[in-house]
């Protein structure tokens, strides 16, 4: 069955390798993008997702050209790293407010659609470092724990709805958030990884998309590692 899908940030990384996993399945699929325009075949809308009326109003292009969205993969994100000592509370809030408040932002607008179709989907990008923490990562570590909180209160709130609210949290994938670092930060990290090596951004799609499924309907609430073990036990 096709659905409706829209994936925030879904105009590169991460976020495009769900939305084209998703679109060779035969889905109908919305990226958002701020100003880079859609990547071939995808349908585009401009969304910075830190302001609600842009939210609101990508949210109605979409269900006016593809129908309400059905699916939501809320991946979009960033990072802006430095030591707790030296963190500012701009630093801090930035990323809470893309990150966390972004993501809430998309959830609250497609759940009211979700609960008039009585089905949804909403899948959460969060992070290895939400749940294990990162050394400078104090502020994205918060944001990604507290989409873990955020999907398993929508899971109470909306369970019985046939909507499900999933976190996907990936360890070190290659992407351009993890081109900055050197070759020895690298090396370094991938000693660390059961698996010895970051993931491919296809292989966090994989997992999006199963939980999308018909058959993924009775898991919610989940945090489902693509971390190549890095994680493990939390
Ligand atoms: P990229 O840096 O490659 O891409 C980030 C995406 O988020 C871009 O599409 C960007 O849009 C979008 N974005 C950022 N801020 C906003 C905003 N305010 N409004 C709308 N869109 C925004 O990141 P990745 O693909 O690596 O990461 C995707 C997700 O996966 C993130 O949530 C990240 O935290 C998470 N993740 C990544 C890991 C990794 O190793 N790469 C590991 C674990 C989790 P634009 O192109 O306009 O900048």
């Amino acid at each position: 069955m096709s659905r409706t899908v829209l994936v925030t940030g879904g105009n590169r990384g991460i976020g495009l390798a769900i939305a084209q996993a998703f679109a060779k399945q035969g889905d109908k699929v919305a990226v958002t993008h701020r100003g880079s325009g859609a990547p071939e075949g995808l349908f585009g809308v401009e969304c910075d997702i830190t302001d609600g009326a842009a939210v609101d109003a990508a949210f109605t292009t979409v269900e006016k050209e593809l129908g309400p969205v059905e699916v939501l993969v809320a991946n979009a994100g960033i990072t802006d790293d430095t030591l707790l000592l030296r963190m500012s509370e701009d630093q801090f809030t930035r990323v809470i407010d893309t990150n966390l408040t972004g993501a809430w932002r998309c959830a609250k607008r497609a759940s009211a659609k979700m609960l008039r179709a009585k089905w949804g989907r909403i899948i959460f990008i969060s992070s290895v470092s939400g749940l294990y923490g990162n050394a400078g990562q104090v502020n994205y570590a918060a944001s990604k724990a507290g989409l873990v909180g955020m999907a398993r209160s929508i899971t109470r709130e909306l369970g019985t709805r046939n909507i499900t609210a999933n976190v996907v949290a990936p360890g070190f994938v290659e992407t351009d958030m993890t081109a900055e670092l050197t070759q020895a930060q690298r090396d370094a990290y991938a000693k660390s990884i059961p698996a010895g090596r970051f993931a491919s951004t296809d292989e966090v799609a994989s997992a999006v998309r199963w939980l999308a499924a018909d058959d993924a309907g009775y898991i919610s609430g989940a945090v489902i590692p693509v971390d190549g073990g890095l994680g493990m036990g939390h």
